[in-house]
């Protein structure tokens, strides 16, 4: 099976935590602060793989994270940053962030791309000490690194596709004039994957060829298979539509073109649109009428066409000249513009739920627990800051509401402490 779509999950790493700690020497009574900073969380990188061609590798594996910075430490030593990680895609996969359905980044070029970023390190008590604040028996937690989840989807980068309902020669076709190998048979859906081919031409100049799985009816439904690999038109500068002009399979070449176009512009009405050359293959077995009809029909479209066999090769120089020469004039492979619009100050979720009982306020909220490691119960300012933290989350809000009283008892995350007003 050909993996050109998946869903998954990245999460850069958390910052570490900033460190309390206050420097001791032998006979030395009161050292100033020296709590270092905690490390970077690592990022979330994509960079383009030319040697990967699907995105199998995200079939099993659906949860990608990026190492958490290491928390501060003593003597002003700032916990070691968190490794990024770097994840690899076929050349050509558009990153989307799944609940807005923004673009994130499109992989098509060569410079990687941070996708979730790292939280930053929280400041140690080294940096808490003021002229008021002498003792700064608290640090900064670190930051949550971004986590996103994300549609990756495969759309190539071809300058030229080839699409034809099965059998009419786009392998063979794409195999003389490349080295691209795709199997041929006498069957239907003998390419069951998109192969590309670089096709060269003239003084060392070329361009890439996608032979596009053979589309059937209904493909733009959902029907049969062609419907999966329209995608893999969406960039292409030019799209050459091969008939069988012979009619060797009891079809009718002007039928399966506008079968085909139908269900081009099905999908996306700018892929009818786009230029179009059509290629009638096998002119090997045409009789005369069955080419000067096809002929005729061209011509009253106001198509370009080339009369080719790619068995024998006949006619296949000059639509390549042609194909050269047309693109030359057409605007460079579509690339998508990132749209997404990152969070810059991201409102971490700060959600609580409090109940009461035996007259304790029991006030549930994990997140938290993190800051909660850093805060010095015994410390004045460091109390100040966590109350803070409550304020603004509004936590001290719902306990008034719930008639809390001064004295009365609450539990946050199994720590206790005497509610004053
Ligand atoms: P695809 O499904 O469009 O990729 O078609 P293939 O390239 O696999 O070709 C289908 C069959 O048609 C194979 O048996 C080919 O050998 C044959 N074929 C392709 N092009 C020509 C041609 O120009 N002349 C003749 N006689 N047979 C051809
Ligand atoms: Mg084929």
């Amino acid at each position: 099976m050909f993996i050109d779509r998946a869903k998954i999950l990245v999460k850069a790493g958390d910052g570490g935590n900033g460190a309390v700690s206050f420097h001791r020497e032998k006979y030395v009574a009161a050292g100033g602060p020296d709590g270092g900073d905690g490390g970077r969380g690592g990022d979330v990188i994509f960079v383009v793989d030319k040697h990967l061609n699907t995105l199998e590798s995200f079939r099993y594996q659906k949860k990608f994270l990026a190492q958490n910075g290491a928390p501060g430490g003593r003597r002003r030593c700032s916990g070691r940053s968190g490794e990024d990680l770097v994840i690899r895609v076929p050349e050509g996969t558009l990153i989307r962030e799944v609940s807005t359905g923004q673009i994130m980044a499109d992989m098509s070029g060569p410079d990687p791309v941070v996708i979730a970023r790292g939280g930053k390190g929280g400041a140690g008590n080294q940096h808490f000490a003021t002229a008021t604040r002498q003792i700064p028996r608290f640090a900064k937690p670190g930051a949550p690194g971004e986590s996103y989840e994300l549609q990756l989807e495969l759309k190539l980068l071809a300058d030229v596709g080839l699409v034809g309902f099965p059998n009419v020669g786009k392998s063979t076709l794409i195999s003389v004039v490349s080295a691209a190998r795709p199997k041929i048979a006498n069957y239907h859906f003998t390419t069951l994957s998109p192969v590309l081919g670089v096709v060269s031409f003239g003084d060392g100049e070329s361009f890439v060829m996608a032979d596009i799985p053979g589309l059937v009816e209904g493909a733009s439904e959902g029907v049969g298979l062609g419907h999966d690999f329209l995608r893999h038109v969406d960039r292409c500068r030019l799209i050459l539509h091969v008939v069988d002009v012979s009619g060797s399979e009891g079809r009718d070449p002007v039928e399966d073109y506008r079968k085909i176009c139908y269900e081009l512009g099905n999908f996306d009405p700018e892929l009818a649109a786009r230029p179009q050359i059509l290629v009638a293959n096998k002119c090997d077995l045409a009789t005369p009428e069955q080419l000067e009809d096809f002929r005729r029909f061209a011509e009253a479209e106001g198509l370009p066409l080339f009369t080719i066999s790619a068995a024998t090769t006949d006619g296949v120089r000059d639509l390549i000249s042609h194909v050269a020469r047309t693109l030359s004039e057409l605007p460079p492979l579509k690339v998508y513009e990132p749209d997404f619009v990152r969070p810059e100050i991201r409102q971490p979720d700060r959600s609580f739920e409090v109940t009461v009982e035996d007259g304790i306020y029991y006030v549930d909220a994990p997140w938290l627990e993190n800051l909660m490691s850093t805060i010095n119960p015994d410390d004045y300012e460091s109390l100040q800051y966590f109350q803070r933290v409550l304020r603004e989350s509004g936590i001290i809000d719902r306990l008034d509401q719930m008639g809390i009283g001064e004295g009365d008892t609450v539990d946050i995350q199994g720590f206790q402490f005497e509610y004053i007003h």
